[in-house]
């Protein structure tokens, strides 16, 4: 997912001129984030062989943090919040800018790292900083004027409304979008006044550590970050510890269903940003051209690992055979290489297991009778990429609403394209999913977009583009694809608590309960 402005090997300090105390060796730990600094957990739950996706070589060995550890970065947090949360809004919102720029002047390194973590292309590396910063930019911003309400009473008196921050918020994140994912998360909630302790997807683990280095660089104090590293275990341990106030979750529906349980205990609130299936519809009418880079943009961005991508593609009849010629050709030029050199446009799928899974799902589908237009197959680089994980862009036809293809979340390069003839039959066929995440409509009729979006059971939708994600606009599904929102000004909604304070400014009346 990209900002408005467009469309969502080891480093080592030395090549970083004027940046203190930021390590970026991607083979040596410590990996954790604790009060300020990289830690070695107290005790771990195994060892975790974090792996290249562009090459398939192993990194480096994680240790997963085990319950004394998980506990550790709660209670560090845990300390950190009286100091942090007493600060003003203006106070906290000049670190998190302060931050913000830190990033700018290193943005491509840190894309750089991110690519070795995720696999994805250098350029669109790049634009997910983009993100990053916008985020920290953003509510960096907002901090110093999310204020609450005053609400006049009769004879003077007055209720005010405060807005509160939780205490320590528990995030854990999928491997996607590494740092945005981390820093959507972690803008808001310390903007608001929380403390914070992120566990990243266990295939993902270099960047978050870089934020909280960045953080410290600008003086965010010890402990209101904290970053711990591990799988679904140490995820487990983290949403169950009482000690987080909050949730906040980005991941499949499943965990999502887990993290919610977790949260029930404690009745504690949580933020879900789950999966997707989403609808992209090209009316007859639209501008062919700008329907395809729309298609281009729902489909193949980071290898089609996209939660909001508009995998269903409906094409209305009269537009169909032009559209799906010109999707194939511009699916088919691109091009498959290093996802750090610079005209790459196919970069690595997260890792073996991950790949072979798309695959599956293209060799099902071929079974219940579809047609495979183009790509579904294993890529073979060469030489130091000879090991990573490719795989070609797919486009399949031919293919019903009820087939699996069309229903379950692949999670990569796969658009299944349909034709219809009617908006009422589109709209039908596009809310039939217990999904919600988004949707997207291309017509050049603006009263159609309007009605078709109206219609459209997600919770956000793009008319004539699609994948935008700016900091300032609220992201987020309806139904099981997940609760709350991140970006926008709502998100300080969802990482704050009201308190509702009435002030008597008069003698205490209590009708006939007091006698003189
Ligand atoms: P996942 O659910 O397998 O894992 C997500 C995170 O949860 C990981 O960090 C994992 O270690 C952790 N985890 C696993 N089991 C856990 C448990 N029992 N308790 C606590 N934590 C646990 O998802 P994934 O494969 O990492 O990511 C892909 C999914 O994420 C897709 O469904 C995608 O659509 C979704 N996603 C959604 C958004 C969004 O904003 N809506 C963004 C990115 C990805």
């Amino acid at each position: 997912m990209w900002g408005a402005s467009c469309a969502r090997g080891a480093t080592s300090s030395a090549g970083w001129p004027g940046m203190r105390a930021i390590a970026t060796d991607v083979t040596h730990g410590p990996w954790n984030w604790l009060a300020g600094q990289r830690t070695t957990p107290l005790d771990a739950l195994g060892n975790w062989a974090n792996i290249e996706p562009r090459s398939g070589r192993v990194l480096a060995s994680i240790p997963m943090s085990g319950p004394q550890e998980v506990d550790r970065a709660v209670t560090t947090a845990q300390a950190a919040f009286p100091a942090w949360s007493r600060l003003s809004g203006t106070e906290r919102g000049r670190f998190l800018s302060a931050a913000a720029l830190k990033m700018r002047e290193h943005l491509e390194d840190i894309a750089r790292l991110d690519v070795i973590d995720n696999g994805k292309p250098i350029w669109e590396a790049r634009l997910d900083m983009e993100t990053v910063i916008g985020s920290l930019e953003y509510y960096g911003a907002l901090a110093a004027s999310f204020n609450g309400q005053h609400v006049r009473m009769p004879d003077g008196s007055f209720a005010l409304v405060t807005r509160e921050p939780y205490g320590v918020v528990g995030g854990v994140g999928a491997w996607n979008y590494p740092l945005q994912t981390c820093t959507w998360k972690a803008a808001p909630a310390l903007a608001c006044g929380n403390t914070f302790v992120y566990k990243p997807s266990q295939f993902t683990p270099i960047t978050a550590v870089i934020l909280g280095e960045i953080l410290k660089e600008v003086g965010v104090p010890d402990g209101v970050f904290n970053v711990i590293q591990g799988d679904g275990s140490t995820g487990a341990l983290l949403t169950q510890h009482p000690g987080c106030s909050k949730l906040s979750f980005t991941g499949s529906v499943p965990t999502g269903i887990k993290i919610m349980q977790a949260g029930a205990v404690g009745v504690r609130n949580v933020t879900l940003e789950l999966g997707g299936k989403s609808p992209l519809i090209v009316f007859d009418d639209a501008n062919l051209k700008n329907a395809v880079k729309g298609a281009l943009m729902a489909n193949f961005l980071t290898q089609g690992e996209v939660c909001s991508n508009g995998t269903r593609v409906f094409v209305q009849k009269g537009i169909y055979g032009k559209f799906l010629h010109e999707f194939v050709n511009q699916a088919q030029k691109m091009k498959a290489g290093d996802p750090l050199a610079e005209d790459t446009t196919i970069g690595a799928t997260i890792n073996e297991e991950h790949a072979q899974k798309v695959l599956g799902f293209i060799e099902r589908a071929k079974k219940e009778g579809v047609t495979v237009e183009c790509g579904g197959e294993r890529i073979q680089l060469e030489s130091e990429l000879a090991n990573g994980y490719y795989l070609s862009p797919c486009i399949i036809t031919n293919c019903t609403d009820t087939m699996e293809i069309a229903r379950e979340e692949v999670f990569g390069s796969v658009a299944c394209v349909f034709p219809f003839e009617t908006e009422d039959e589109v709209i039908r066929r596009a809310n039939d999913t217990p999904f919600g995440l988004a949707g997207g409509v291309f017509t050049n009729d603006l009263t159609r977009a309007h009605r078709v979006i109206n219609a459209l059971e997600a919770g956000t939708c793009w008319i004539n583009t699609f994948n935008l994600a700016p900091s300032e606009v609220p992201f987020g599904g309806v139904k099981m694809s997940g609760i709350g929102r991140e970006n926008g000004t709502v998100a300080m909604e969802f990482y704050s608590q009201m308190k509702t304070i009435y002030v008597e400014m008069n003698d205490v009346d209590c009708g006939l309960l007091y006698q003189d």
